[in-house]
């Protein structure tokens, strides 16, 4: 949101000690990461360099964030169904399947276990993100939010998230900020995102329950990617599980093999025994923070380390079924009239909250609603962004470029994409910082609030809840918003 006297102006002296405030602030307060290689190599990993962050919080309607927040429940709730919908889901990713090998080999699991042994946890559970951009219409109505997305694998940032919020407090508390009306502690909330995400985690870890007779210790397990630059993300959830009393430990999908077991004999429950513990932990929960991008798989052993884990007792977050859910193609046909009430019939209030949030989203196969849509994209494309099935950032294609893209891949290719409207979403005034430096100008920010949601295997929801937020800014002239992609930064909300 634009006001022309936000951020406050500054004199340089007062400029570089805000700088220099909010560098420290962030080193000394795990609001960090691990230095990209082009920046400084790392060779014992002991180094770290401040998160790309948001100096100021962006200003952002309240009305808009209080929307986003109440329609999350209703958000998990309808990708719990989803994923349980077991009809619906196959014959949809069966079509994808058959021009993406990604999607082809997490189906190919999912159905090989339902349909020899069957699936051995009790429950699922989803750390959701959806993410949102304010769409301005141009016709003098308030900007309204209008979901880019929904994930429902490794939704990223909650934990620095939280930090950028008590960043963004510390500021004004220690007087760093200039004056300014907007910077208050009430237009500045506390953001309970890691200790949110924390407890969805320790909710399937109770409900799991204790060990099974012989007395080995339950906990959870993160699954990560190897030289993860994002990992003080993932340890601000961890250690506010272990103030819940919940350890956790980290595994990357090719160290399964050597150190987690299935004991076929008690339910297929997971043991876990890396050489660094004396005795096995029994997994309760497994949080993938990795296994969403085919870089993850780089040999068939990550796709065996991910079988053994779907196959396992364990909670999964998520579920093979609940990842398929978050494919970009259920997005487009979730948002076909008549969709929602498939899986939210009882609800209308609900159908018509969600329906309140969708963008035009349209699908590129041979149905009559593709073939139009496959018209607008080559007689229109300046209204349009191009997404295949893929998620972590980087995958779109915009604008101009998607007539060519998709001439150079073929016809036959087209079904897996949607073609997305672009939302027109207000620039405002920023002071990024990435690695060091500060870069001032037009930017523009998307809102994430996470959601956790706990069922069981009959579909009975155990817990729902929202649990915080993200906001994520870039430069106005970047078409992506991804941080850990290296387009934008952390952001907190001035509430106005
Ligand atoms: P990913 O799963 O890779 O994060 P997204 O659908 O979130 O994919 O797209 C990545 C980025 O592209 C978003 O963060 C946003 O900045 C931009 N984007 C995606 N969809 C739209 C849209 N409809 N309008 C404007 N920008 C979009
Ligand atoms: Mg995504
Ligand atoms: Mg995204």
């Amino acid at each position: 949101m634009y006001s022309p006297k936000y951020p406050p102006t500054t004199d340089k002296a007062q400029f570089n000690h805000l700088l220099s405030t909010c560098k420290d602030w962030c080193l000394s307060h795990g609001l960090t990461v691990r230095p990209p290689p082009s920046f400084s190599e790392n060779p014992h990993e002991a180094l770290t360099t401040h998160a790309p962050v948001s100096l100021y919080p962006s200003l952002f309607p309240r009305s808009s964030f209080d929307e986003a927040r109440a329609v999350q429940t209703a958000y998990n709730e309808l990708y719990a169904r989803v994923s349980d919908d077991t009809e619906f889901l196959d014959a949809l990713t069966a079509d994808i399947a058959q021009v993406d090998d990604f999607i082809a080999n997490l189906h190919s699991i999912q159905t090989k276990i339902a349909s020899t042994e069957g699936f051995a946890h009790e429950f699922s559970l989803g750390l959701f993100r959806s993410d949102y951009m304010l769409h301005d219409s141009g016709d003098g109505t308030r900007p309204i939010v209008q979901q880019v997305e929904f994930n429902t694998i490794a939704s990223s940032f909650g934990g620095l998230a939280s930090q950028v919020a008590e960043l963004h407090r510390f500021l004004l508390k220690s007087g760093a900020y200039p004056e300014d009306p907007y910077l208050t502690y009430s237009h500045i909330p506390d953001n309970p995102a890691a200790s949110g995400l924390a407890s969805g985690l320790a909710s399937a870890h109770h409900a799991y329950g204790p060990t099974a007779i012989d007395g080995i210790k339950t906990a959870v397990l993160f699954i990560v990617q190897p030289n993860e630059r994002n990992a003080f993300d993932q340890h601000w959830i961890s250690y506010s599980l272990l103030k819940l009393g919940i350890r956790s430990y980290r595994c990357t999908l090719t160290d399964v093999p050597t150190t987690c077991k299935i004991d076929e004999t008690r339910n297929r429950r997971l043991l876990f025994h890396p050489p660094h513990l004396q005795a096995p932990i029994e997994i309760s929960t497994i949080y993938f923070r990795s296994g969403y991008s085919p870089d993850d798989y780089p040999t068939p052993a990550e796709w065996s380390a991910r079988h053994l884990l779907e196959r396992s007792k364990a909670i999964k977050c998520p579920t093979i079924a609940t990842q398929l859910a978050g494919a970009k193609k259920v997005q487009q046909v979730l948002a076909v009239d008549g969709m929602l009430e498939r899986f939210l019939s009882h609800t209308p209030n609900k159908i018509a909250a969600i329906r309140g949030t969708f963008a035009g989203i349209h699908p590129l196969d041979t149905s009559p609603l593709g073939l139009q849509a496959r018209k607008m994209a080559f007689e229109n494309p300046e209204r349009y962004v191009l997404k295949p099935q893929r998620e972590g950032g980087g995958n779109n294609v915009y604008r101009e470029k998607i007539p060519a893209f998709l001439r150079e891949i073929g016809e036959e290719k087209w079904a897996g994409y949607i073609l997305m409207e672009l939302i027109k979403t207000p620039v405002a005034k920023g002071v990024i910082l990435r690695n060091g430096e500060a870069v001032e100008g037009w930017v523009v920010s998307e809102l994430g609030v996470y959601g956790t949601i706990l069922w069981d295997r009959e579909g009975n929801v155990v817990k729902n809840q929202e649990a915080g937020w993200l906001l994520r800014t870039k430069g106005r002239e970047s078409d992506e918003g991804g941080v850990a992609a290296g387009f934008g930064c952390v952001d907190g909300v001035c509430l106005v």
